[in-house]
């Protein structure tokens, strides 16, 4: 059976351009749950260490520097079949390939600078969230 949670992260250029309260409507009218949230900058070693799984990557370094480079908002959403419907909330991770109405259609500026992250897996869900929060900080 599906799970019920997911992790996303608004990334550091959607805090830059404003997108912060947008985002946390879009994500609210989905239908899902904030049970965790923070505002908070990584540094390049906790950003490294979170997308580890893509060090071999050509992108990796320029991802790691993009996602240490400013403040982010990191939460864990509750909904049914959270993971699934999220990554359809958020679209494509190429916002030129994204549906229109998709959070990366509306706000993300680019492959790299896409303005959310969305777990790809309830394993994975339950990793990143375990990464950001300790369970006193789960509201669920
Ligand atoms: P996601 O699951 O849709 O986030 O996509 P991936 O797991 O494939 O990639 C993780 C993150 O790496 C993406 O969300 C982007 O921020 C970044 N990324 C993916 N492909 C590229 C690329 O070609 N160039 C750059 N600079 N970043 C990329």
């Amino acid at each position: 059976m599906a799970g019920n949670r997911t992790f996303t992260m608004i990334k550091p250029d959607a805090t830059k351009n404003g997108h912060i309260g947008a985002i946390l409507n879009h994500i609210n009218k989905a239908g899902f749950k904030i049970v965790a949230m923070k505002y908070t900058r990584l540094s390049s070693e906790k950003a490294g260490e979170f997308y580890a799984v893509h060090k071999e990557r050509p992108f990796y370094g320029e991802l790691v520097e993009f996602m240490s480079s400013g403040p982010i908002v990191a939460a864990i959403l509750e909904k049914d079949n959270a993971v699934e419907d999220f990554r359809k909330t958020i679209g494509a991770t190429n916002p030129a390939e994204a549906e229109a109405g998709t959070i990366r259609a509306l706000y993300a500026t680019s492959i790299g600078e896409n303005a959310v992250h969305g777990s790809d897996s309830d394993e994975n869900a339950k990793i990143e969230s375990d990464f950001h929060f300790a369970g006193t900080e789960i509201f669920g």
